[in-house]
Order: structure tokens, then sequence, then C-alpha cells
């Protein structure tokens, strides 16, 4: 599903220059929950921005469901990241001011799918995510995890071939947390393919390989036991 060699990537601030990316090299099957680990500013976010083609890398190859992710102009860029990646960030990203079933339909607006089918396909995310009830509410009348939720249903209801999730759970109580992980297990279970960052341990062992990365590169990759969130929800 994903696949990238060698990737390269440095900020620059002023004469100065900052190396992030060292040359990084993985893949991703699909159906796999990944988590890219590391400290904070190890990195993880860039990685996740380029991999989301938020962001372009200095050099290197990304090969995402076999398309080369490079020199893409900016429109066939967002043609690509509507068509292939949702996205799931720390701070929800919701809109305010529309209800949690508008914000989930959004994406299928972009992707011009006709009002019943958006709001057919909304209903049916919004309730897999157990928040059918909720519909009507605005992001202020519901509660962090909640508001997470509705982002996992926004994300989930264009239909992506893989999910990004930055610190989906950084914004969140340890309960809270893993009913969100709980829903990802859940998501990915169905088949989906999921990458998350994270820095928090018990958050990483959750999926079913973590991704180490340190001073831009990857110093261990390994495929774990997963620990089911079920059991702490
Ligand atoms: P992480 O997500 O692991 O905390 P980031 O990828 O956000 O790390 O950042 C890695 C490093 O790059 C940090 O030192 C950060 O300050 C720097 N950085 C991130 N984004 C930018 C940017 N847009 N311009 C300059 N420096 C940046
Ligand atoms: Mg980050």
């Amino acid at each position: 599903m994903i696949e990238i060699k060698d990737l390269h990537k440095s900020y620059k601030m002023g004469s100065n220059s900052l190396h992030v990316l060292k040359g990084i090299n993985f893949s991703v099957e699909e159906g796999e929950l990944v988590a890219i680990m590391g400290s904070s500013g190890s990195g993880k976010s860039t990685l996740l921005n380029i991999l989301g083609m938020l962001d372009n890398s200095d050099s290197g190859e990304y090969i995402l469901d076999g398309v080369p992710i490079k020199n893409l102009n900016e429109t066939k860029a967002a043609q690509y990241r509507n068509k292939f990646l949702g996205f799931v960030f720390q701070s929800f990203n919701l809109i305010n001011y529309k209800s949690a079933l508008e914000n989930v339909a959004l994406p299928l607006y972009y992707q011009k799918v006709g009002r019943k089918e958006r709001l057919e396909k909304s209903l049916k995310y919004l309730d897999q995510v157990g928040l059918k009830e909720w519909a009507e509410h605005l992001p202020s009348e519901l509660s962090g995890g909640q508001k997470q939720r509705v982002a996992i249903a926004r994300a989930m209801a264009a239909e992506p071939k893989v999910l990004l999730a930055d610190e989906p759970t950084g914004a969140l109580d340890s309960k809270t947390s893993y009913e969100v992980m709980d829903l990802i297990q859940k998501i990915n279970d169905q088949g989906n393919t999921i990458l998350i960052v994270t820095h928090e341990p018990d958050i990483a062992d959750m999926c079913k390989r973590i991704v180490h990365l340190k001073d831009g590169v990857i110093i261990e990759d390994k495929k774990i036991k997963q620990v089911r969130a079920e059991q702490y929800v």
C-alpha cells in the first residue's frame, strides 16, 4: 500500500537548515496498523505529512497504492489525497458551526457525492462510531472523545485506502484514549490500513507494528502482539 525509499526532508530557516528525515525506508501492507513512535521533535509529523501528501520530501521515493507520488501538480495531488487518504488530528479539526453529521458529510461533498447518498453514508459512519444520536449536535456540545470519534467517522466516510492519525489521543485522558483506540482497532479489524503517530508507548502497544523514529532515522521496526484496548474501556 505504501512504499518509501531513502526519504529526506530538511526545513530551511534563514541561512540554517534542519535535516529532519535522514533516509527513511519502509513499506506498509494493506490491513496493517502501524505506530510511528518517537519523542517530540523526532520528525513523526513531518513523515506523516509527507505520507499524507500535505508536504513534499526533498528526495526519495514514495509509492502509494502503486502510484509514484512525486512532482504531482497541486490539483492532481489533491485528487489523490481525497481518493486515497483519510486524516485524523490531535485537535480534531472539526468545523465548529457545522453539526456532527455535516462534518462527516464534508469529504463526500468534496467528492461530489449526491445529497441523499451523502446523508445516508454520513449517518452510517456516525452510527459506526456510536454517535448516531448526536448527528444534529455541534462540536461544542460533544466531549473530546466524541469529537475525535466524529473526526474518525469523517475520515472513514470517504472510504480512504489509508487512515493517517497524528497523535489521535494526544488531547484525551487515558480512558477516553483507550475508547478511541478501541474504535481504531475495530476499524482496522475490518481490513483498513492505519498509521498512527504517537509518543505514548501504551498507545503504540495497541498497534500491530511499531516503527521507532529517532534523530531522523528508523532505529527499530517490529511486529508486536497487539494489546486490545477493549479491556480498558
Ligand atoms: P514530531 O512530530 O516528532 O514532534 P516534527 O516532525 O513536528 O516532530 O518536527 C521535527 C523537527 O522539525 C522539530 O525540530 C521541529 O521544530 C521542526 N519543524 C517541524 N516543522 C517545521 C517547519 N514547518 N519549519 C521549520 N521547522 C520545522
Ligand atoms: Mg508531531
